[in-house]
This record gives structure tokens, C-alpha cells and sequence, in this order.
């Protein structure tokens, strides 16, 4: 039985079913069904906004608005084709969601569902108060859309505009998602990771509002003209609220929860109006309590939603179990071997009273290995984030290739071929090695996310991912290529992170504790992993506690101890210098 149930023909019975609908259905049914997709298109921008990128907006549905408004506006008043008005309304929606999202995507925390709110109602009163949108009476007399001399005026026909419509949108969505955008944006979350992986999270958290924007836009133009008029009231806060009820019960990550959660709502919805006042003896948006109170259901008992639950019952389309071999990437130059790469010039760092690095200075050279040693708390790790731009430094002067860095963000610094890895595993733990590594190549790829949506970036994707499969093959990781993170050791997760950074081709790698949590044959391989690429010119700066790999790989070790410099030189002048031994004999931690 499992076995005829497969995804493709789930896809094509759906299809089929859909298609044959207007044909037999009640008008009663088609109209629902009309209503569902609309608002689906809807949550499935907001299924990226908010389940991809992690942001919550209340105000979708003024979005929705300004389609529904423009069109109805500038047909009957101007004359003009609803074709073209579809066109004015997405540039008004673009200039628009350009302008909000530059103001509300900077605010953190609860402020941006704030600010969704406040936009949300200031548009709705804007529909209700301009002069010439008709006021609370809205606007009638809409036509309807001829497509190809066609006139769509029944909503059986419009139907098929709808879905076709939705499902084109779906199905761009998923290819958007599956490539270097999409990857980019399922890793807004870990913002401080992305941005050091050379990645404008701002950026693509604007172009999340504004693609969530353009979806509602056109919802609304579509709705227009099945309506035929339009009037504010489902532009309201009420109706943003239920299209993110939509997301959220459907499966915020899965762009199929958003058919799914607006059918279940407008259902559900449907059956409580007519059954809640009957029970409670009254009459009132009761709908909207319940609704409410399964949300916060939802959120405690299946934070994704149902829509992966179900997907449990039906047989998963088989991930490509392959990577196709494809061009090598073009790389950076090499600098000459010796030459300075990095200097560190009385690097101060503090954190309010707390001196983490005083006054430190360092130096690394390509074709070196240097590592940075000291106890717990010596300040290694921050130093290492005033270096790679993560959090910047207090005072001091740091160059890399010649250039200062020390005023520049992590993503400018990635961008000059810095990488490195995080002593507490930064991963997308959803997501496969593989992606999680061709993250680290994202500089390295040029394609935007409309490109991807009509996969029109498969040969750079190619190279991308033929890249980190190389990147994870070296770092003996080629048998995890579609784990997904989470489920490897924390151990192997440090050098899925060092396989990531060197598919970024960088020419200085900063490895913050790589070997710690592998076992004795993995840290031998990762030391002569290291001193390959040392032989290919790469300067690499480590911080490690393993003495024996420290000593029998680094060329020269700097020694920190509470924020200060200790003591430099090679390994074998570090293992005999007595105020090193006292540091680490006199009783710290270590
Ligand atoms: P190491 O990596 O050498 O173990 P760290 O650089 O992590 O040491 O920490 C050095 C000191 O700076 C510690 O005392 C730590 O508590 C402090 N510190 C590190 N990060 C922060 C921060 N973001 N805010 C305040 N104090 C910090
Ligand atoms: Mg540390």
C-alpha cells in the first residue's frame, strides 16, 4: 500500500484532483477552495519569513491590501488592464517593503513583531482614509481578467488562474530554498556564524520580506478580481494574525504546510462560526479565542507544525545520495610563503572593567603553522574574535594582507579570505554536512535567488557543492555527506566546521580548539591534514590544549595568560620555559 503512495504521484493525484474540481464541485466548495488558495499564497510567503528566516510579521495582510487597492484603484478610476496594474502593484509593494523592512528588520527581539503590528494597522487606515479608495464602502466594479481574449469572469475559471498561480509559486519557492541562496537564508538564525561566512544576513532577510511582501501583493490582486470589490476590512491586523495562525499550524519550514494550514484554518474557521455561537448561546468572533489557544498548543507540541507530522505517514522523496562531479571552483592567490599575513598589533579588547586581551601582539606568516596556548579564560577565543571581526577590537592595529582590518565586520574580513571555525560548534544542525559546508563557499558563487527559483544557477550549484564534497573527502568526512548534522558526534561537527572554512578558499584558516573531542587517530589525521595545507601555503592560527598536537605540529606557539602575552618561541623553547610551566603547573585549570 506504502508503496503506491509515492511522493510524485501524491504531487499529480493533488494535481489531477484540483484540476477536475471546478468541473463538479458545488459553487459553494469552489469558492472555499478559491479562498484557501489565496490565502495559502499568503502563508507560504510567510512560511519563508518566519520558519526560514526566523522573523514573525503580524502585517501581511496590508501586503495583501495594497495589491487588492491598487488594482481596484487604477482599474476603475484609470482604466487601466488588470495586467498592468498587477505590475504597478508589485513595484508599489517593492518600494514599499524596501522601505519597512529597512526600518523594521534592524529591530531585535520583540520589536520586530512590533513594528509588523504598528505598519500593519497604519496601512489598514490608509485604505480606510484615503480620499478616493472609497472609505469603509470600498471600491466596486473591478474587472474581471481576460487572459488571452479569454474573459475569466466566473470564479470556477478564476479558480485555475488561482492555483496555477500557488502552485507555480510552490514550486519556485522549493527550488529557491534548495540552493547557495536558499542555504543562506536557512541560516539566518545563526547570524553570527553567517555573516562570518562572508554572508549579508541583513540582505537576505530583506529580500525574505520582500519576496513574503510580493506573495501577499498578489494574493491581493487575485482577490480583487475574483471578488470584484474591495472594501479594508480583510486587510486588518485580525486577518494578519490568522495568515500567521496559517504558517505556524501548517509547518512554518515547509512550504506545503502553508496549503495545508490555510485549508485546516478557513475549514476549522467555517465549522466554529457556525457552531460557537449556537453552543454558547451568543454571538462573537469566538473563532479567533480558540484560535488562539491552539497556537499556543501548537508552539508547546509540535513547534514545526503539522505538516511534517503527516509527512511521517507518506514516503519521503529519496534525497540524492551523489554529488555530480563538476569544474573546480577558480581560487584565490596563494602569497608568497614567508610573506606576513596576519599582524596583531596591541590588540586590546575589553569588556566593560574586564581586560580579556591586553596589549597583544602576534604575527602569522604564510606556509605557518602558529598556535595560541594559554589556560581557560586566557582570552585565546577572543582574541580570535577581534581578529576575524565577530566582535571588534577595543584599541589596537590588526592587518591582514597589508590591510586594516580592525575596523571592518566579520563579512568584509571572510570576504578577503579569512575563515575559521567556532570553539562551540556553530551548525545548522537541520541540515546535511554537505550543505553545511557549502556554506563556507558562498562567496564563491554569484547566482541570485530569482536565478535559483528558475534554476537557472544548476552548474555553479554543481561546483559549489562539488567543492564542499571535495573540502569534507579531505577532511575524512566523505561518508557523511548527507548526514545531517545533529546526528554526528561533537567531535566530527569541529571538522565538519573546518571543512566549511576551507571551502572558502582562505588563505589565513584561525581554528579555535579543532582537535578536541576527537579520538587519537582522528587528531593524527587532522594534524597531517593541517600540515598539507601548510605545505600548500596556507597560513593557519590555532588554538589547541593538546599539547602533543600543538608541539608535533605548530612552528611556533605564543603563550597568553590572563589577557597578556606570555612568552613566544618555538615549540621546544615553549616546553622548557619555566614561566610557562608555572602557569600551567601552578594549579589552573587546564
Ligand atoms: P579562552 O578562549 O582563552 O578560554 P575567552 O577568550 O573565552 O578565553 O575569555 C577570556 C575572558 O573574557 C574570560 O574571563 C571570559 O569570561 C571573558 N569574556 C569572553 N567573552 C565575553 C563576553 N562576550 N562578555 C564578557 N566577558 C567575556
Ligand atoms: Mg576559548
Amino acid at each position: 500500500m506504502a508503496a503506491l503512495l509515492t511522493p510524485n504521484r501524491a504531487l499529480i493525484a493533488f494535481v489531477l484532483g484540483l484540476a477536475l474540481l471546478p468541473l463538479f464541485a458545488a459553487q459553494f466548495t469552489v469558492t472555499i477552495v478559491n479562498y484557501i488558495g489565496l490565502a495559502a499564497l499568503v502563508s507560504l510567503g510567510l512560511v519563508l519569513l518566519t520558519g526560514i528566516g526566523g522573523l514573525t510579521s503580524f502585517g501581511q495582510a496590508a501586503f495583501v491590501g495594497l495589491g487588492a487597492y491598487a488594482t481596484a484603484y487604477l482599474t476603475t478610476r484609470h482604466g487601466m488592464s488588470p495586467w498592468g496594474t498587477l505590475l504597478v502593484g508589485m513595484v508599489i509593494t517593492t518600494a514599499v517593503s524596501l522601505a519597512l523592512g529597512f526600518i523594521t528588520l534592524r529591530l531585535s527581539g520583540h520589536f520586530l513583531p512590533l513594528g509588523t503590528i504598528a505598519w500593519g494597522i497604519s496601512l489598514y487606515y490608509l485604505f480606510s482614509n484615503i480620499n478616493g479608495l472609497g472609505g469603509a464602502g470600498g471600491i466596486d466594479g473591478i474587472p474581471p481578467v481576460d487572459l488571452f481574449g479569454l474573459e475569466l469572469g466566473s470564479s470556477r475559471a478564476f479558480f485555475y488562474v488561482i492555483w496555477a498561480t500557488l502552485l507555480a509559486a510552490i514550486i519556485t519557492t522549493q527550488n529557491m530554498l534548495d540552493s547557495r541562496e536558499g542555504r543562506a537564508m536557512r541560516s539566518l538564525r545563526a547570524m553570527t556564524m553567517t555573516e562570518a561566512m562572508g554572508i549579508n544576513t541583513l540582505r537576505y532577510r530583506m529580500v525574505l520580506f520582500m519576496i513574503a511582501a510580493q506573495f501577499a501583493c498578489v494574493s491581493g490582486w487575485l482577490y480583487a478580481h475574483l471578488q470584484r470589490f474591495v472594501n479594508p476590512t480583510p486587510f486588518s491586523l485580525g486577518q494578519g494574525i490568522e495568515y500567521l495562525f496559517m504558517a505556524v499550524l501548517g509547518g512554518a519550514a515547509a512550504v506545503w504546510g502553508a496549503v495545508f494550514g490555510a485549508t485546516a484554518v478557513s475549514f476549522l474557521k467555517e465549522w466554529l462560526q457556525d457552531w460557537l455561537p449556537r453552543l454558547l448561546g451568543a454571538t462573537g468572533n469566538f473563532e479567533m479565542v480558540v484560535f488562539g489557544l491552539l497556537t499556543i498548543i501548537v508552539l508547546h507540541r509540535a513547534r514545526d507544525g503539522v505538516w511534517p507530522i503527516l509527512m511521517r505517514f507518506i514516503p519521503q522523496r529519496e534525497l540524492a545520495k551523489a554529488v555530480e562531479p563538476a569544474l573546480p571552483l577558480p581560487r584565490r592567490d596563494v602569497p608568497e610563503r614567508g610573506s606576513e599575513v596576519l599582524q596583531v598589533i596591541n590588540v586590546t579588547k575589553r569588556f566593560g572593567g574586564l581586560v580579556a586581551n591586553n596589549r597583544m601582539n602576534l604575527t602569522v606568516r604564510a606556509g605557518e603553522v602558529m598556535a595560541l596556548i594559554g589556560p581557560n579564560g586566557a582570552g585565546k577565543s577572543t582574541l580570535f574574535n577581534c581578529i576575524s571581526g565577530v566582535s571588534p577590537a577595543s584599541e589596537g592595529e590588526i592587518r591582514f594582507m597589508g590591510q586594516r582590518i580592525e575596523g571592518l565586520g566579520s563579512r568584509a574580513i571572510a570576504k578577503l579570505g579569512m575563515s575559521r571555525s567556532f570553539q562551540h560548534v556553530r551548525l545548522n544542525q537541520d541540515m546535511t554536512v554537505l550543505e553545511n559546508v557549502a556554506i563556507g563557499a558562498h562567496l564563491r558563487g554569484r547566482k541570485n535567488f530569482v536565478q535559483s527559483a528558475w534554476r537557472l544557477d544548476r552548474e555553479e550549484e554543481r561546483r559549489l557543492l562539488w567543492e564542499a564534497a571535495h573540502q569534507l573527502q579531505r577532511c575524512g568526512l566523505g561518508e557523511h555527506l548527507f548526514d545531517t548534522c545533529g546526528s554526528l558526534p561533537l567531535g566530527k561537527q569541529r571538522i565538519v566546521e573546518i571543512a566549511r572554512a576551507l571551502s572558502s578558499d582562505p588563505t589565513l584558516l584561525l581554528l579555535d580548539e579543532p582537535a578536541a573531542g576527537l579520538r587519537h587517530l582522528e587528531k593524527r589525521a587532522l594534524a597531517e591534514l593541517l600540515a598539507k595545507l601548510r605545505g600548500e601555503g596556507m597560513a593557519i592560527l590555532l588554538v589547541e590544549h593538546d599539547m602533543d598536537f600543538v608541539m608535533g605540529l605548530a612552528d611556533r606557539v605564543l603563550v597568553m595568560e590572563f589577557g597578556e602575552y606570555l612568552a613566544e618561541g618555538l615549540p621546544k623553547e615553549i616546553q622548557t620555559n619555566p614561566k610557562v610551566l608555572e602557569a600551567y603547573l601552578g594549579g589552573v585549570d587546564e
